[in-house]
């Protein structure tokens, strides 16, 4: 048996910055630097940071050491290679990188930071405007650009979204390049590469952050497939892991997940902020997001309220088994 203490423990963490922006605000994807200094200043006191290497390494989940915990960052931010990697390095934390190669160099702005943009700059009638387009007048009500990520893309295809994306360009009148290439939102490869020889694992977030449920088997290749390539060419290191954009088990659907499997990666990550059970699955580890305003209860949300969202699952799991007739199980 795996005593609870010895539970690995997953965090991704996303954008570092002490002021606010118009591509993140609103996404609640920030934490600033001395929140994060204040979190690894935690997490090396109560835990043991281990690597992607380690947690690879650990087959029958016996062999890490006491309370592991491995630290993660989604995204590609340009504020991990400016604040995350030299804080990681003063604390000694090893951690893993999951980025889309689409938007490396600043070249083109990942959609959820254009659909930011747009809402914070100009309102959300703009983006109503483009959803209009994709969905006609009977497009569903979208209240804030939160929706947008939970409602509206997981309700849409690749090619829907590709019409979005474009009208929202078209409509707010802006130079897509020229933001990107102004607001650098993001890493450069050489970046990149540095993180790489840096103790940083770099990992699989799809080419161009899409929402998982949304692609077809003939889409593999040019989300997962290439994304893994582009980024092992960078690195010249094999990308080893997978973390599924916007967190949900919902878009890791048994036909990616097999393809993820047959294509060399050897661990998923979701973001659900559950806590991971004894001999969790490599192949659906649950993170915990921390953001700005998390770090003065720390405690909180890295042990209670995991647990407490695991235990609601399995109740939640075992009703829904009496009431289909089945068993109870613990
Ligand atoms: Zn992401």
């Amino acid at each position: 048996m795996v005593r609870p203490t010895n539970l690995l423990r997953c965090v991704v963490f996303h954008n570092i910055s002490a002021i606010d922006s118009p591509f993140t605000k609103g996404m609640r994807v920030d934490i600033t630097p001395a929140e994060f200094e204040v979190a690894l200043n935690f997490f090396t006191r109560y835990y043991t940071p281990v690597s992607l290497r380690d947690v690879l390494a650990d087959s029958d989940g016996r062999r890490l050491p006491p309370r592991p915990i491995l630290l993660t960052f989604d995204d590609g931010y340009a504020s991990v290679m400016e604040w995350a990697a030299p804080i990681c390095s003063k604390f000694g934390v090893p951690a893993v990188l999951f980025l889309n190669a689409a938007f490396l160099e600043n070249e083109r702005l990942a959609p959820d930071n254009l659909v930011c943009y747009v809402a914070n700059v100009l309102g959300m009638e703009t983006i109503h405007a483009a959803v209009r387009l994709v969905r006609g007048a009977d497009s569903p009500g979208l209240v804030s650009q939160g929706d947008v990520f939970s409602r509206f893309f997981p309700a849409i295809s690749l090619a829907e979204r590709k019409t979005f994306l474009d009208a929202l360009i078209y409509l707010s009148g802006i130079d897509e390049r020229q933001l990107a290439t102004k607001a650098r939102l993001y890493l450069s490869r050489k970046e990149l590469c540095d993180l790489g020889s840096m103790g940083f694992e770099i990992g699989n977030h799809t080419y161009s952050h899409v929402r998982c449920r949304s692609l077809a088997a003939a889409d593999f290749s040019d989300e997962v497939d290439r994304n893994k390539a582009e980024l092992e060419t960078l690195t010249g290191k094999q990308v080893l892991s997978f973390s599924v954009p916007y967190g949900s088990s919902a878009d890791l659907t048994s036909d990616l997940l097999r393809h993820l499997v047959l294509s060399g990666h050897e661990a998923i990550f979701l973001c659900e902020s559950v806590a991971n059970s004894a001999g969790a699955d490599r192949f659906q580890l649950n993170r915990v997001s921390l953001r700005a305003g998390q770090t003065t209860t720390l405690l909180v949300e890295m042990e209670v309220l995991p647990r407490l969202r695991l235990l609601r699952r399995r109740v939640l799991r075992n009703w829904d088994a009496v009431l289909r007739g089945g068993h109870y199980s613990r």
